[in-house]
Parts: C-alpha cells; sequence; structure tokens
C-alpha cells in the first residue's frame, strides 16, 4: 500500500472527506469505473483539551502513515495558533473547519437553535480565515458543530454562504435518520438539488461512542431507531 498524503487524496477524489469519513471514489491510476469506499479519520479538535490529545493522535498517525482531517474550531486555534501549527502542520494532515464557536448552522435538535443568519456567516467564514492565515494553505472543508440528520438540504442560505467562502465540501450528515445514532452509511453526494453542484458532502460516521460512553456528558438520550435500519442485527 502505498501512503497517500490528506492533500494528495482530496485533490484526486475532488474533495476530501471524516469520526470517519467515506469516500466512494475513484483514482487516475485504478481500473476505470471502478469504485470503492476509502475512510478517513477525522477529528473534531474544539477545546484547548484537544491540544494534548493531537499530540498523541498525530504521532500515531505519523509512525502509521495515515492520513487525517482535523475539524478546528477557530476560536480555538486563534488562542494558540503556534502550538497547533507545530502540531499539525504536515501533508499528512488537512486542517479544515469546525466553525469559529461551534454555533449551529441550522436546528439541531440536542444542540439549540441557530443563530441570525449573520452569526452563521461569521461560523463559517471566520473560521477559515483563521485557518489559512495560520496555516497558509487553503481551507476547503467545513464540519458544522453538532451535525444534522439531514445534512445541509434545504438550508440554501447556508449553502450559499458555505460556497461563497470558498469551501469544496461540508461533512455535515452525522447522525442517523430522525436524529438517531449510528450515523448510517451513506456516500458522499453533492448539493446540485440545492442549486451548488460544485459542493461536496461528505458524510460522517463512528462518533457516537462519545455519547454511549456519555463523553460529552449529554446524560441519557432516544439515540435508537425502532425497527432499526440493520435489520441484519436481529436474530431470526
Ligand atoms: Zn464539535
Amino acid at each position: 500500500m502505498h501512503p497517500i498524503s490528506r492533500r494528495q487524496l482530496i485533490k484526486t477524489t475532488l474533495v476530501g472527506g471524516i469520526g470517519l469519513t467515506t469516500l466512494s471514489c475513484m483514482t487516475t491510476n485504478q481500473v476505470p469505473h471502478r469504485t470503492w469506499t476509502r475512510y478517513i479519520a477525522a477529528y473534531d479538535t474544539e477545546s484547548p483539551a484537544c491540544l494534548a490529545a493531537c499530540r498523541k493522535i498525530v504521532e500515531v498517525h505519523k509512525r502509521m502513515e495515515m492520513p487525517a482531517t482535523f475539524f478546528v474550531l477557530g476560536s480555538v486555534l486563534d488562542a494558540n495558533p503556534a502550538e497547533f501549527r507545530k502540531i499539525l502542520d504536515d501533508p499528512l494532515f488537512e486542517i479544515a473547519s469546525h466553525t469559529w464557536s461551534h454555533r449551529m448552522l441550522r436546528n439541531n435538535v440536542f444542540c439549540g437553535e441557530a443563530p441570525s443568519m449573520e452569526d452563521r456567516r461569521i461560523e463559517i467564514a471566520k473560521s477559515k480565515e483563521t485557518i489559512e492565515r495560520v496555516f497558509e494553505r487553503p481551507c476547503l472543508g467545513l464540519r458544522p458543530g453538532c451535525g444534522f440528520d439531514n445534512a445541509l438540504r434545504g438550508e440554501p442560505e447556508v449553502l450559499k454562504m458555505i460556497h461563497e467562502a470558498g469551501y469544496r465540501y461540508v461533512s455535515s450528515l452525522l447522525w442517523g435518520p430522525d436524529y438517531s445514532l449510528p450515523a448510517l452509511l451513506e456516500d458522499p453526494f453533492d448539493y446540485s438539488a440545492d442549486g451548488f453542484p460544485g459542493l461536496w458532502e461528505l458524510p460522517g460516521h463512528g462518533w457516537h461512542e462519545n455519547l454511549l460512553k456519555n463523553n460529552n456528558q449529554w446524560g441519557p438520550k432516544r439515540l435508537v431507531l425502532w425497527p432499526p435500519p440493520f435489520p441484519e442485527a436481529i436474530p431470526d
């Protein structure tokens, strides 16, 4: 297996991608018309404590030559730019946005309501500007705080702001139907239906452990669907 840098992967597949992100992709040096799924490790980096975690995560990724995306909160990065750059500035890693301060880009049943459109614009644009200033490279991806069960479908105003800011992809589909968990394994799609064919959605998966173990201290939540979306998991 040839190591591949995160940036090269993005270039090759149009966009990059996320927990975990799936990419059904076709690369130029492979059999034409054949597609398969790639999973990309991704880390939401959203508090000063994440700095210590990043040091350990980065060490493992470098050792394994495994690409990753770090979705960084702009305000957290802005508070400690030199240290974050020292740790994350490596071709193996993509640095993408986790918004400026984790305010919602659309309503989320668990995380609350979205602020005004102007505030959402700040969340979208200011984080990107900060990342590009600190890392001196383009910031192509955006993972909204908390994510949503329908991605950003049906939010043309928000999608327009994301597009105008210059992002190439969003990773916002982080929940199963009706805000259940785990998030289903969905293929990437673009936002043609909402008028933005050049903007991709790379769904994220595998972060439900945070809630199963109550790591984020949300307490008990109704998270599981019944009937389940995985009928094969039910014994005959
Ligand atoms: Zn977050």
